[in-house]
């Protein structure tokens, strides 16, 4: 028996190959791609996880997520940095840019929300790591001005799509992170946030597509996977569930290879 990664319907349509890998049980360290699963474990589940995406993972680029806002350009001669050999990771980046056919980036989360954009008129694509302080950094903005102002995308045309992550039911924040997310957003932010029984909580599907919106994507080029991984904690890896040693599951995107079949 073979489990396939979450897919998402915008990206599938496009014939753009990605996926959200899960929680298997059957799976050592079930299924985990994170290194504080082990080593060999960590390994095993990446080249069962990307074989099932039709990706290859010697030339896949991860980053060393740090809950940052900084984003990073990759380019063919990055790829494979951190697939095999964490040493390797392209150093602190929480979003992984590139216009280079066949060379998948990826973000690993557990509640954070994975985000993969595609700006079909580069074409480029991105992986964003979004936790609450990369939204209330608005990385999702910092990617799609890379991909805008960076390389030419147009924001109407660019189709993004948020995975499993921890949803508005599960999320309750302390004050400073609605007065981070209040200050920060360039609109009116307060759509992400409401009260619940004397606590905040924060919405951070809604604030992610706020910004993307803001910023000129069409409502209808937004894809949410709407899946709490707090609430289905069996199913995907999540950090408020299972505390820090859960593992993580990865959000992976790639360019189909150019016309002549170079990767
Ligand atoms: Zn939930």
């Amino acid at each position: 028996m073979t489990t396939q990664p979450y897919r998402f319907a915008i990206l599938t349509q496009l014939g753009i190959r990605h996926g959200v890998t899960r929680r298997e049980p059957s799976l050592p360290g079930h299924g985990a791609v994170s290194w504080n699963t082990g080593h060999e474990v960590a390994l095993q589940n990446r080249r069962y996880w990307w074989k099932q995406l039709g990706l290859p993972l010697e030339s896949t680029v991860f980053g060393r997520q740090v809950h940052g806002a900084r984003v990073t350009v990759v380019l063919k001669q990055d790829g494979g940095r951190g697939a095999l050999d964490p040493s390797t990771a392209v150093p602190e980046t929480d979003a992984l840019v590139t216009a280079e056919p066949g060379l998948p980036v990826v973000v690993q989360c557990a509640d954070c929300v994975p985000i993969l954009l595609f700006a079909p008129d580069v074409p480029a694509v991105a992986a964003v790591h979004a936790g609450w302080r990369g939204t209330t950094q608005l990385i999702v903005l910092r990617a799609v001005e890379v991909l805008v102002r960076g390389l030419g995308a147009r924001p109407h045309e660019l189709r993004a799509a948020l995975g499993p992550s921890i949803g508005p039911c599960c999320y309750e924040v302390g004050d400073e992170v609605v007065e981070q997310w209040l200050t920060a957003v360039p609109t009116d932010g307060r759509e992400a946030i409401c009260r619940r029984a004397n606590k905040y909580v924060f919405d951070l599907w809604k604030a992610n597509r706020l910004l993307l919106l803001d910023v000129g994507v069409l409502p209808q080029h937004i894809e949410l996977a709407g899946i709490c991984t707090r609430c289905h904690a069996s199913e995907w890896f999540s950090y408020r569930a299972t505390g820090p040693r859960t593992g993580a599951q990865a959000a992976v995107i790639a360019l189909p290879l150019d016309r002549a079949g170079k990767r």
